[in-house]
């Protein structure tokens, strides 16, 4: 393993990627970004303050959100205007419902683009061992030049079972669809990432997987 590990993972919603985030940001003392939640809060604000997706781009709106970062257990926390969003707000029905309509704003995607790239002097600065960043863009877009880059794919399935073992209703083929048609960074596999299929693998055997690639890097 190098000095300073960056690690990107990609695929769609309920792949297993929260999951196995968290297992690597423990093993190998990560600092673990979900930019699935920094959607989701951008989401939730404007919502807050009625601002529909159709008016979400506009520069006098942005200009209203300051994004900042806080760690706790390892994880970065996004902050909107100082306050943290809480989880039953973030993963609520309403937020799945309609998260990928925000997501799908060229502006919105160009203010989390440099917040999400500053992560890295973030896990640098709180002397982390490097990063684990999961997403729909992260190996193409966001951090193109990572040390590893993976794509997790899972049946359809079992990806609404594990959304319900989560008590979350959220219709994933939906946003799976929204979000690789979308104009803007749809979410694809990059040809440099590694492949998993989590369908038919524990946590553990994912971890174990990765944790081979990661010893070789
Ligand atoms: O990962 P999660 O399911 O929490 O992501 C919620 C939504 O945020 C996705 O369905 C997608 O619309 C958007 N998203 C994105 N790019 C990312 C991460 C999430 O567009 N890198």
């Amino acid at each position: 393993m190098k000095n300073f590990t960056v690690i990107a993972i990609d695929g769609g919603a309920g792949t297993g990627k929260s999951t196995t985030a968290n297992l690597l940001s423990n093993q190998f003392n990560l600092l673990h970004v979900d930019t699935g939640s920094h959607y989701r809060a951008i989401t939730a604000a404007f919502l807050d303050s009625d601002v529909t997706p159709a008016d979400a781009g506009k520069t006098q709106n942005l200009n209203k959100i300051e994004l900042n970062s806080a760690i706790s257990k390892m994880k970065s926390t996004i902050t909107i205007n100082g306050l943290t969003i809480p989880q039953g707000i973030l993963r609520s029905d309403k937020i799945n419902s309609i998260v990928s309509s925000y997501a799908s704003i060229p502006s919105i995607r160009s203010l989390l683009f440099d917040y999400q790239k500053s992560q890295i002097e973030l896990a640098r600065s709180n002397q982390f061992s490097g990063l684990v960043m999961e997403g729909r863009d992260i190996g193409s877009i966001i951090l193109p030049n990572a040390d590893l880059k993976l794509f997790l794919t899972a049946d359809e399935t079992i990806r609404n079972e594990r959304r319900e073992l989560d008590g979350e209703s959220d219709q994933i083929s939906v946003r799976d669809h929204l979000d690789t048609t979308r104009k803007i960074a749809p979410l694809t596999r990059c040809i440099d990432s590694v492949l998993i299929d989590t369908t038919e693998l524990t946590k553990d055997e994912v971890l174990s997987r990765i944790s081979q690639l990661i010893n070789n890097l």
